[in-house]
């Protein structure tokens, strides 16, 4: 039994050796596992010891003895406070090497797969099939080949794609609202708890988004709107979401109420329209239920369009209230350049898209496919697909509702061939029912694209299993100064 060498409150001097994948540094004191908010690897760092379990423990950072190079000063006023971003102190650079490693790191953790050029696995792959081989075969979409011989130089994890200018990205803010004496408030969750702080400005979020919700909030508390309380359950008004589409301009607002009635509505409408002229669609969403989930059922428009449009690569997107929609649209054209180069299309594929939000990578595929099948489980968001292709002029998309997992099987029964299939899950990753269906269909090639690196590794080994080859990754920074990292990956059936 090993003795846990450190107690509460206890100040030790920390070396830190990592980074969680929440963005927590990893220290050593005695051997003895401490997780220590923001420290970087590298640093040697005076903490408090804050509480201690049997494998690991937890303290804060009180004083830094040696600082890491990729230290930066963290530019936000209220990083510290906010449980928004998690890498505001290091540098942007140092952030998209770790997000690669992250990525590494998963894939051979869960999925167990050799990743070329690192550590051991480059010793390895030094006996004939050279890693630079397995780059050249897989760019010029033949990297099947060395797969199929056996000869495995391991899966090329690319650098993430970065961005030049990493602020001011997000094209959506949901901000909750509060009271204090002063009447409404709005803006971020304190880290780790559900008390709301007053915030003016956040700088990953587009300048727009800043001043609707900062108009918004002046105008209720001018009309003198309360705001929902998750204790007592009364007030308003829950959530405020603006959504702008960076390239149109066009900007939506919803208010997201705790009831159907809104006092004075026309009111409200009338100042928000005057003093947000980009505005095209106000919406109102009611949700009545004692829950942290931000919508409910009913939504609807209490004044102009029901969506707003915007453009990604020369195509035109309706974007509704409800609907899915990639919240870095510059990082999205890149992700979905990724996803179509992956799909390698010559003009007559079948291609199946799973979990296709408003047809977005769908749409982007059908430009170089024979016929893309697009399937997603928000009704709305369908909608909005079905539209969109309409909008673009794009004949061989067909879209449907439901969950890809059903879907697909009918599909399958239906005789449907796919030559392709991408799926883009949420966090969870893919249904093991999907994963189930896509063994069964065996398409030539399979791409996958994952805002999660270790769902994306737990799915990856069920579908080396089924006789899949991982070949590319290619992470790509969408979320810049979080920890969040999306990944396009291509795989290959090599039976
Ligand atoms: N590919 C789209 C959307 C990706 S987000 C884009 O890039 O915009 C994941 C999507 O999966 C969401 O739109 C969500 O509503 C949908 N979804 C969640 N579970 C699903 C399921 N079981 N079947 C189909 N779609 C699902």
């Amino acid at each position: 039994m090993s003795v846990v060498p450190v107690s509460k409150n206890d100040e030790v001097v920390v070396d830190i050796v990592g980074l969680t994948h929440d963005g927590e540094g990893v220290g050593r004191a005695d051997g003895f596992t401490l997780f220590i908010q923001g420290a970087l690897p590298g640093e040697r760092v005076r903490a408090k010891v804050l509480k201690v379990k049997k494998q690991y423990g937890y303290a804060k950072l009180m004083e830094m003895v040696v600082a890491s190079a990729e230290r930066v000063d963290a530019p936000c006023a209220i990083y510290k406070q906010c449980g928004g971003c998690q890498l505001q102190h290091m540098d942007y650079a140092a952030q998209l090497s770790w997000k690669r490693q992250h990525v590494v790191d998963n894939l051979e953790r869960i999925a167990k797969l050799r990743v070329a050029g690192d550590g051991v696995v480059a010793a390895a792959a030094g006996d004939g099939a050279g890693v630079g081989a397995s780059v050249g075969t897989a760019d010029n979409g033949a990297g099947v080949g060395a797969s199929a011989d056996g000869v495995n130089a391991g899966v090329v994890v690319h650098p993430t794609i970065g961005m030049d200018d990493p602020w001011r990205y997000r094209n959506k803010a949901q901000v909750p609202m509060g009271m204090e004496a002063s009447g409404l408030i709005g803006g971020f969750y304190a880290r780790g708890s559900h008390r709301i702080i007053d915030m003016n400005e956040c700088l990953i979020q587009h300048s727009s988004n800043d001043e609707i919700i900062a108009r918004v909030k002046a105008i209720g508390r001018e009309l003198g709107v309360t705001a929902y309380s998750e204790e007592t359950g009364r007030g308003l008004l829950r959530h405020v979401m603006a959504r702008v589409g960076v390239l149109s301009g066009e900007m939506m607002v919803v208010l997201v109420t705790n009831g159907s009635k809104i006092p004075a509505v026309e009111r409200w409408i009338e100042r928000i329209r005057e003093s947000v002229p980009g505005v095209k669609s106000i919406v109102q969403n009611v949700n009545t239920r004692k829950t942290n989930v931000i919508f409910g059922d009913e939504t609807r428009v209490l004044w102009g369009s029901d969506v707003i449009y915007d453009e990604l690569d020369g195509i035109r997107f309706a974007i509704s209230a409800r609907s899915f929609y990639q919240v870095n649209p510059a990082q999205t054209v890149e992700l979905y350049r990724q996803a179509v180069d992956y799909a390698g299309l010559t003009g007559t594929e079948t291609v199946i898209d799973a979990y296709c939000g408003i047809g977005t990578i769908s749409l982007f595929l059908a430009r170089r496919a024979g016929r893309v099948y697009g399937v997603e489980i928000v009704p709305e968001a369908i909608e909005d697909a079905k539209r969109n292709a309409e909008l673009n002029g794009i004949g061989n998309a067909t879209f449907e509702a439901g969950a890809a997992e059903v879907v697909i099987p009918r599909w399958r029964k239906e005789g449907i061939v796919p030559d392709v299939i991408v799926v883009d899950p949420p966090r969870k990753g893919c249904d093991a029912e999907l994963l189930e269906t896509i063994l069964a269909m065996q398409p030539e090639r399979v791409v996958y694209v994952s805002c999660n690196p270790s769902t994306l590794a737990r799915d990856l080994r069920v579908l080396e299993d089924g006789g899949y080859r991982t070949v590319e990754v290619q992470p790509v920074d969408m979320f810049p100064w979080t920890v969040h990292v999306e990944c396009c990956v291509s795989l290959y059936y090599y039976k």
